[in-house]
């Protein structure tokens, strides 16, 4: 296609707002995805919950062997529950051998427990949460009325840590994800991965490690939706809110971990439009870290969800029972995490928006003055939605929805002022993460590359 007739194609999308690349409007509710969301079942969490109390602990270095008790008895418990959801879930562990060193006392073997859903292709969507437990001697609360300026002391691996928020909660979630989405019926375009980490309260080791291996190995992980903390909405300082949930994420404004955040607030606001998702441009809470950081450390999209209002009583203690999680709080936070889930899932890949070089492809064409958008198209799409907003802000302002097309021009809108993106949608309206164009960085002299002349000797 020529530039002048894309551009006067892009005109023609501006002048008739999009319409025209479509035989008829699809609505933005996909009414698969509403009865996925629905089947999320609170009886279903509290069972979950209830029984993982009943381990005692789930700390990774806890026995492996006692019946009923301990890590080697809840990760076999979830392992067959989840195994039992749907023959179509590939459930195996993701193990590993730890070494001696930091909180891990010994060397250990420690197993992730992943719950696969093959989709049409690789690129794999993650819903997590972590499995292990532990206590430190004070609990949390001691520890954040103290400053918390010295190491924690941890208990013995063998004494009570329940764990039922922490993180019985993303657990359960996980696990009623892993049975609502296999037992769907549904296509998914991505492959989806229901992950229970191990060895989180040892640094995060569980998820890293997995990340370090999908790294090496090249696994298109595009997206962890990371549960940590979410099934409580009473603050310990007496404060309730039931109806909202956080989501932290890695910046800078336009990261991939950025962008999976604001995908979660827009299509989770369409199923779930009671519950509020607070978006948080900070990694994590302040000097507190969990699982999706270490994704994010080897270059992975992930947000972490923590619940509305924290009780740090019941953290990281022998008082993290049922009686602190309210089962309805979490339900919709697992109803959060099934829209969100879902529409990515369903969607075609995001766009590319860089050349083989790694440059952004917008530029100022035709007239020097306009933004001039192109993308690579992405299986799957039959149409384009162009998003916008001023360089100062992180929402998304504004948004136009083109065609099969993989260009598009706004006559006289500078990009120097603006931030644009590019989201692929298939015909039944679902929508991909957005791909932002990054400005590149100052191709100005660095300090120490210019060329002097040596001075002359008087
Ligand atoms: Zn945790």
């Amino acid at each position: 296609m020529s530039r002048i007739a894309s551009t006067l194609l892009a005109l023609a999308f501006i002048t008739t707002g999009g319409r025209a690349a479509f035989a008829q409007l699809t609505p933005d509710q996909d009414p698969q995805i509403s009865r996925l969301v629905g089947e999320v079942s609170e009886e279903r969490l509290t069972d979950i919950l209830s029984k993982l109390e009943t381990f005692g602990t789930r700390n990774t270095m806890s026995s492996i062997d006692t019946p009923g008790r301990g890590i080697g008895a809840a990760r076999q418990w979830i392992f067959d529950t989840v195994k039992g959801y749907s023959p179509r879930l590939q459930v195996s562990y993701d193990t590993y051998r730890i070494a001696k060193q930091g909180r891990i006392t010994r060397d250990v073997e420690a197993r992730n427990i992943l719950a696969l859903l093959p989709g049409r292709s690789p690129r794999r969507i993650y819903v997590s949460g972590h499995y292990d437990t532990v206590a430190i001697v004070g609990g949390q609360r001691d520890r954040n009325s103290s400053g918390a300026q010295q190491p924690a002391t941890i208990a013995e691996p063998d004494a009570t840590a329940p764990g039922v928020n922490d993180d019985g909660s993303g657990v359960a979630l996980t696990m009623e994800l892993a049975r609502v989405f296999s037992q769907s019926g549904l296509e998914f375009d991505a492959t989806l991965v229901f992950m229970c980490h191990v060895a989180e309260e040892q640094g995060l080791m569980g998820a890293k490690l997995h990340a370090q291996k999908a790294r090496r190995e090249h696994i298109p992980i595009e997206a962890v939706l990371n549960n940590d903390i979410v099934g409580n909405d009473r603050g310990g300082n007496g404060i309730i809110d039931g109806a909202s949930i956080r989501v932290y994420s890695e910046g800078p404004e336009d990261s991939p971990s950025r962008e999976l955040a604001r995908y979660v607030q827009r299509w989770a606001g369409r199923y779930v439009p009671s519950h509020r998702v607070r978006l948080l441009s900070r990694p994590d809470r302040f000097g507190r870290s969990g699982d999706h950081t270490g994704y994010t450390q080897y270059g992975f999209a992930a947000v972490g969800f923590r619940e509305s209002r924290e009780n740090f009583t019941r953290q990281h203690d022998a008082r993290d029972t049922f009686e602190g999680v309210s089962p309805a709080y979490l339900a919709q936070n697992a109803r959060v995490n099934a829209a969100a889930a879902a529409s990515l899932a369903l969607a075609p890949p995001a766009p590319l928006v860089v050349n083989d070089k790694g440059q952004s492809t917008i530029n100022r064409a035709p007239s020097g003055y306009d933004a001039h958008l192109q993308w690579k198209a992405s299986p799957g799409a039959s149409a384009y939605r162009i998003f916008w907003r001023e360089a100062w802000g992180p929402d998304w302002q504004h948004e136009m929805l083109v065609g099969n097309t993989t260009e598009a021009t706004l006559p006289n809108t500078l990009i120097d002022d603006l931030v644009f993106g590019v989201a692929a949608v298939d015909a039944s309206g679902h929508e991909s993460l957005v791909s932002p164009y990054i400005a590149p960085r100052s191709t100005a002299v660095e300090p120490g590359d210019i060329k002097t002349v040596p001075q002359q000797q008087p």
